[in-house]
């Protein structure tokens, strides 16, 4: 059933993803299962998407309430899931506001947009450059494309967007030296997550903050992965002693559903007036149902703390100790929470490929860090199955 499907997959689809010869058509927790009944164990969840698993029943049952309430009204109108959900990312959060959109690149496109228009109002001279970093990861929008500080992302797509430039990630001086008066943002993720799961040094983004403070630039950090939870508090900066200007969220943000967001402190987001900025479907309904059940749950007590604050620190410990077992197969495990980078001494597709034969699902990010994005709700026998699993490849495929 299965081949069937796959060649009409190829056949009606635009070639644009290296997709694994497998149909996924049911999940449930940390499980799915494909057209032709196989289960795997899901450590990609929609990378960084599925926080509370497959089909977590609250926000299955929020979507099925409010599809049969509203589906979707104009943003000309007030909308009660759109309020609540903005409620509970302000009252759980550095910011005052929200905007909504429906990706992590259009939230991006929206930060971008603001930080510009911010420093239009409050400056009088021109400022509008960005600066971001090497092997960082963005979207795939001009916008957001420009902003990313990966060759590879960009190839055929030039001209870009202008006013943006890139300086090595955990490099204060070069961002210092980059600096210029017509800087108007620092645009960073707390951990780059598709560049490899690469930390930020103990200070860094402290010191990014200083400078930020001293040129008067915004410090815009992109938390599409490392947010709801992911790293072990609801979102990443939280771990650095520090205070952003905006933020953009989207993958876990909905449980699974298509939502993007982007929160500012109000001074920053008092430039967005009527007319300025707008997304037919950001905030709709349904979508705002589904994150709102999503939080909710993911702060419920201790949940976040447990599930992946403790379990990544589980997780991390098993792959340290596959690590001294196999030092010329593993260079480095780094990561915080339930983001976790594996960097092999070689390419990390044929790993990936063995997994999925033996029923578990993972990622590979920059050739040959392999990436663990699971569900929050993962649990120590999975993780135990999966390091074994991983164990047995390694030492079928020793180089
Ligand atoms: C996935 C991702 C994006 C892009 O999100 P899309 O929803 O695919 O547009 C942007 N930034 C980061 C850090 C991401 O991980």
């Amino acid at each position: 059933m299965d081949k069937k499907l796959i060649d009409e997959s190829k056949k009606y689809l635009m070639n644009t993803y290296n997709r694994f010869p497998v149909v996924l058509r049911k999940g449930r927790g940390m499980k799915v299962w494909s057209s032709d009944g196989k289960e795997y164990l899901d450590f990609v969840g929609g990378i960084a998407v599925n926080c509370l698993g497959h089909c977590h029943p609250r926000v299955v049952i929020a979507l099925q309430k409010q599809a049969q309430r509203l589906l979707h009204v104009s943003n000309l109108y007030h909308i009660e899931p759109q309020i609540k959900l903005a409620r509970l990312l302000v009252e759980n959060s550095f910011a005052d506001k929200a905007f909504f959109c429906n990706s992590g690149a259009e939230a991006i496109e929206g930060a971008v947009k603001l930080a510009r228009k911010y420093a239009r109002d409050h400056f009088p001279h021109s400022k509008f450059e960005i600066i971001s970093a090497h092997g960082s990861f963005h979207g795939r929008t001009f916008g957001a494309l420009s902003a990313t500080g990966q060759e590879k992302f960009k190839e055929g797509f030039e001209p870009l967007v202008p006013g943006f430039k890139h300086v090595p990630f955990n490099d204060v001086e070069a961002l210092r030296k980059t600096v210029t008066e017509h800087t108007c943002a620092i645009l960073l993720e707390p951990i780059q997550g598709e560049g490899g799961i690469r930390m930020p040094s103990p200070d860094y983004l402290k010191q990014v903050r200083e400078i930020c403070d001293e040129h008067k630039l915004l410090l815009v950090l992109d938390e599409i992965q490392t947010g709801m939870g992911r790293t072990g508090k609801l979102f990443a900066y939280e771990h650095f002693d520090i205070k952003p200007d905006i933020i953009t969220l989207a993958k876990g943000l909905g449980g699974g559903v298509a939502i993007g967001a982007v929160l500012a402190t109000d001074a920053v987001a008092s430039s967005f007036q009527p007319g300025t900025h707008a997304s037919t479907f950001g905030g709709n309904p349904l979508a705002c149902a589904a994150a709102e059940a999503t939080i909710e749950t993911l702060l419920e007590d201790g949940f976040i703390l447990n599930s992946c604050s403790f379990m990544g620190k589980y997780f991390m410990n098993k792959l340290e100790k596959l690590k001294k077992d196999f030092p010329s197969t593993i260079i480095d495990v780094r990561g915080m929470g339930l983001l976790i980078g594996l960097e092999l001494t070689r390419a990390g597709a044929p790993v990936v490929e063995a997994c999925s034969k033996r029923g578990i699902l993972i990622n590979c990010t920059s050739g040959n860090v392999l990436r663990f994005t699971p569900p929050l709700i993962v649990v120590e026998k999975e993780i135990d199955h999966l390091v074994d699993v991983l164990e047995d490849i390694f030492e079928r495929q020793p180089e």
